[in-house]
C-alpha cells in the first residue's frame, strides 16, 4: 500500500510518498510560495537526483497536480500512476474537542473542520485546502485526517480548564489543547519500544523542543498534560514565541506602548522568545554561537530555555507521580548536546542522569542516561509524516 502524507501550509506544501509495506519513503519534496511570484518545487526521489521545478504554482490546487506529476513521471517519478496511490494522509493542525483520533475524511468531518477554523485561523485554512486539492485530483482516493491537538484529547478538565470564568470554556469553548500530538505521539510509543515495553506501562515526558517547543506528561499511553494551550503559544519559551508570561502583562504594555491587538499578537508570537531575550536570533544554532563568543543576553536565553524546560519536568512528574523516562527530539532536542545536558543539570535527584559520551550524538535514536539510571533518558528523532502514513494505513486498512 502506497500512502502520500501531505502538509499545506498558507503558502507551502509537504509531501512524502511511503511504501508502507517496509514503511519506506519513496519521495518527498517540498513547494513553496504557492501564489507568490517565483513558486518551486523540490522532489527527492529516493536513490536519484534532487529536482527542482520552477513553475506560476497559483494555488494549492496546482501545487498537488504538479506534485504528482513529479511522483509519476518517466525521469523524476517512484510509481507508473498515480492509481498507485492507495490513500492520502492530511496533517491539521487543530480539531478542537472533535476529533480524539485520526479520521477519514468524509463531508461530515469536512463540516466539522471547517468548524475549527476559528480555533486555528492562520492553520486550518491551508489543511482544508489541501484536503479539496487532492479530492479533486484523486476522486475515490481515501483521505484520512490527523491532528496536532488529537494525542492530547485525553487530558482531564482539571489539566485543561483554565482559572477564567467557566463560561469562557462552555461559551468560547477556551482550554488547553496542545500541539505537536503527532510528534508526542510517536516519540512516546517509539520509547516503548526501545524499552521493550508496552506504552501502556509507561509514565514519560516527551520534550520536543524545535523552533516551536512543547512538553507532554503521557501516562499509560495518554496525555495527562501539555505545554501548550489554548494555542501553540503558551508553555515553554520558544523561538520567537514568549510561553508563559504572566497576563496582566499584556494589557500593561498595550497601555504603555499604546500597541494595538494585532500589535501585542505580533510581539509576542514574533519577537519574543529565545530571540527576543537574545536579541541575535531564532535559530539555537545561532544563539550557541553568540553565547561561545561571550554574548551575555545569548547565554541568558539558554540559561532560561533550559531552566523552563527543566521546570516542567519536575511539574509533570508530579503531575504523574513519577517518570520512568524522558524524551527529547525535535531540531534542538535531537542535535544540542548542550541544551539537553543543561536541561538534565540537577535532575539527578530524579534517578535521572545522562552519560556526557552517551549524550554526544545528535539526530538518532539511544538512550543517552548511564547505565543503571532510575528514569531513562532518551534521543529519538520525531517523524510525523510516518506517524500520519501509519494512522492513515490503519484507517484506510488495506
Ligand atoms: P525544528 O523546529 O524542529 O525544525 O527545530 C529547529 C531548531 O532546532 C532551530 O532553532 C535550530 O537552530 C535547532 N537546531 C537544529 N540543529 C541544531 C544543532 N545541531 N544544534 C543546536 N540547535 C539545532
Amino acid at each position: 500500500m502506497k500512502v502520500l502524507v501531505v502538509n499545506c501550509g498558507s503558502s507551502s506544501l509537504k509531501y512524502q510518498l511511503f511504501d508502507m509495506t517496509d514503511e519506506s519513503v519513496l519521495a518527498k519534496g517540498l513547494v513553496e510560495r504557492i501564489g507568490i511570484d517565483g513558486s518551486v518545487l523540490t522532489h527527492q526521489p529516493a536513490g536519484k537526483d534532487k529536482t527542482v521545478i520552477n513553475a506560476d504554482i497559483k494555488n494549492h490546487s496546482i501545487a498537488i497536480k504538479l506534485v504528482v506529476e513529479a511522483l509519476i513521471s518517466a525521469e523524476h517519478g517512484v510509481i507508473a500512476s498515480m492509481q498507485e496511490i492507495s490513500a492520502v494522509g492530511h496533517r491539521v493542525v487543530h480539531g478542537a474537542e472533535k476529533f480524539a483520533s485520526s479520521v477519514l475524511i468524509t463531508p461530515t468531518v469536512m463540516q466539522a473542520l471547517e468548524e475549527c477554523i476559528e480555533m486555528a485561523p492562520l492553520h486550518n485554512p491551508p489543511n482544508i485546502l489541501g484536503i479539496n486539492a487532492c479530492a479533486e485530483l484523486m476522486p475515490g482516493v481515501p483521505q484520512v485526517s490527523v491532528f496536532d491537538t488529537a494525542f492530547h484529547q485525553t487530558m482531564s478538565k482539571k489539566a485543561y480548564i483554565y482559572g477564567l470564568p467557566y463560561e469562557a470554556y462552555e461559551k468560547h469553548r477556551i482550554r488547553r489543547y496542545g500541539f505537536h500530538g503527532t510528534s508526542h505521539q510517536f516519540v512516546a510509543q517509539s520509547v516503548a519500544e526501545l524499552m521493550g515495553k508496552d506504552i501502556t506501562e509507561l509514565k514519560t515526558i516527551t520534550c520536543h523542543l524545535g523552533n516551536g517547543s512543547s512538553i507532554a506528561a503521557v501516562q499509560n499511553g495518554k496525555v495527562v498534560d501539555t505545554s501548550m494551550g489554548f494555542t501553540p503559544l503558551e508553555g515553554l519559551v520558544m523561538g520567537t514565541r514568549c510561553g508563559d508570561v504572566d497576563p496582566a502583562i499584556l494589557p500593561f504594555l498595550m497601555k504603555k506602548e499604546g500597541m494595538s491587538v494585532e500589535d501585542i499578537d505580533n510581539y509576542i508570537n514574533k519577537k519574543s522568545g529565545v530571540l527576543g531575550i537574545s536579541g541575535v536570533s531564532s535559530d539555537f544554532r545561532d544563539i550557541e554561537g553568540a553565547a561561545e563568543d561571550g554574548n551575555e543576553r545569548a547565554q541568558l536565553a539558554l540559561d532560561i530555555f533550559a531552566y523552563r524546560v527543566r521546570k516542567y519536568i519536575g511539574s509533570y512528574v508530579a503531575a504523574m507521580g513519577g517518570v520512568d523516562a524522558i524524551v527529547f527530539t525535535a531540531g534542538l532536542g535531537e542535535n544540542s548536546v548542550s541544551m539537553r545536558a543543561s536541561i538534565m543539570e540537577g535532575l539527578e535527584f530524579l534517578g535521572a542522569e545522562i552519560c556526557p559520551e552517551r549524550n554526544n550524538v545528535r539526530g538518532k535514536a539511544r538512550e543517552i542516561s548511564v547505565d543503571g539510571s532510575k528514569v531513562k533518558v532518551f534521543i529519538v528523532p520525531t517523524n510525523e509524516e510516518l506517524m500520519i502514513a501509519r494512522d492513515t494505513k490503519l484507517i484506510c486498512g488495506k
